[in-house]
């Protein structure tokens, strides 16, 4: 399959080559590499791509789960337009940023808004604001997961077995190099799903405890009944900022994410992604007492592009009449018919894997075991098998994200036809796998 998808993107393998002389690894992200090559897209309409070899595919990658409103939108490009005709930045504040805080509040209940430029920015504002609010050094992050490129959750993320020490006591790990000594040691690393673990790594020096409400980049490994109330409890016991990033799962699982999803309110919200509809933005919530930490300028949030006019026209339709409560119950049901179809396959075909998926979000985890945290997932998945039906996909029409772990994301342009596609692709996977 691979040799296959190299001979249908041979002018990908062009543009690698040239980009390769310019950019480091060929890519504007080290998100972006894939093996042959990175496949150079060129548009999109609804949900279609195309790549520079003209090859059409339905997107189910969807930007890393940015586009739930699909390529080319006419809504936001409207709304886009008649912004660029106003001007598009000033670093004064607009009217857009207002519109956009106040649909943000609704949507999550806490009542005090900024904005940042991407979900590395919001996360990393949010651990500011645990450690200024609380005097203390320490952060808490789940093993695997990943919050950004800052130093302070630039730790475990996806670490390698062999440096990852015992469940019990897991090791920080930095995530490359470029950190100065001691970094990693500042953020504690405990295991998803075990609110046991939480509570002996939570102390006095914990300023603060990040992680996904849902698991998003390992696949998708939802929360244990009762885990995320356990922690909100724990941390409000030990004075600790309970900080939700849903920079993934944000308005793309539910109108209020899942915070709503699951009914637990953290202290701090950090959002990216979905919110801007496809333009880079991010924005955190917090409670009134941060808000007035930011507000006396204690805590500093700030940034020349911050509530960008642009992406605030953007965000502002997104959230109001693009995403509306009428498009998440369709988004739902879409999502609820393909993993039924997936499940269809994998049990026509005895292929060893179950679905997972949450709002827009699914996909197919190649295992028979549930995940419930990353040591699960390096044990108990079948990563070749993942590998293979990312290619095998790709080769069948169907652009999904680049690693074995990620997950789909419909938007709202998808149709019926656009998931039996995605279908029949799986159905030819699990035939010629199990054949
Ligand atoms: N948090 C989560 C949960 C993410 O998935 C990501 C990006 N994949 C980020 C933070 C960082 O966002 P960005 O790439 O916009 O900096």
């Amino acid at each position: 399959e691979r040799a296959r998808l190299r001979a249908r993107t041979a002018r990908s393998g062009e543009y690698f080559a040239r980009a390769s002389a310019v950019m480091p690894g060929g890519v504007p992200s080290q998100f972006q590499s894939a093996e042959p090559w990175p496949v150079y897209l060129e548009r999109g309409a609804g949900a279609k791509v195309w790549d520079v070899d003209g090859n059409e595919y339905r997107d189910f990658h969807n930007g890393f789960g940015v586009m739930c409103v699909g390529h080319a939108n006419p809504v936001i490009a409207a709304a886009v337009s008649a912004r660029m005709a106003l001007g598009t930045h000033f670093a004064a504040p607009t009217e857009g940023s207002i519109v956009v805080a106040e649909e943000l509040r609704r949507r999550w209940g806490l009542p005090a808004w900024r904005f940042t430029n991407s979900g590395t920015e919001s996360t990393m504002d949010a651990i500011h604001l645990a450690r200024g609010s609380t005097g203390r050094d320490v952060i808490i992050k789940i093993e695997g997961t990943y919050h950004g490129h800052h130093d302070a959750v630039m730790v475990s993320v996806k670490p390698p077995p062999e440096r990852m020490g015992p469940r019990s006591a897991p090791a920080s790990v930095p995530y490359g190099d470029g950190f100065a000594p001691g970094t990693a040691a500042a953020t504690r690393v405990v295991p998803f799903n075990d609110a046991a673990a939480l509570e002996a790594a939570l102390g006095e020096d914990v300023a603060g405890v990040i992680m996904e409400p849902a698991m998003m980049n390992v696949n998708i490994v939802p929360p244990v009944e009762g885990y995320l109330e356990r922690v909100r409890e724990l941390c409000s016991a030990a004075g600790a900022v309970l900080i939700f990033d849903e920079v993934k799962t944000g308005a793309a699982v539910a109108p209020g994410g899942a915070t709503e999803l699951y009914g637990v309110k953290p202290d701090v919200v950090c959002l990216a992604k979905a919110i801007c509809g496809g333009l880079p933005g991010g924005a955190i919530g917090m409670t009134s007492a941060l808000g007035e930490l930011v507000a006396a300028g204690r805590v500093k949030q700030q940034g020349t592009f911050n509530g960008n006019p642009l992406t605030m026209a953007a965000a502002a339709v997104t959230l109001l009449d693009v995403l509306t409560d009428d498009a998440y119950a369709r988004l739902h049901a879409l999502n609820a018919k393909l993993m039924a179809e997936c499940e269809r396959v994998i049990a026509a075909y005895e292929l060893p894997a179950h679905t997972v998926g949450m709002g827009s979000k699914g996909c197919v985890v190649m295992s028979t075991e549930p995940v419930l945290e990353y040591r699960d997932y390096l044990t108990k998945i079948h990563h070749e098998l993942t590998d293979l039906a990312w290619l095998f996909h790709m080769n069948h029409g169907i652009f999904m994200t680049p690693g074995q772990d990620e997950e789909w994301t419909l938007s709202v342009l998808h149709t019926e036809a656009d998931l039996q596609a995605y279908v029949d692709a799986f159905e030819a996977f699990a035939r010629e796998v199990t054949d």
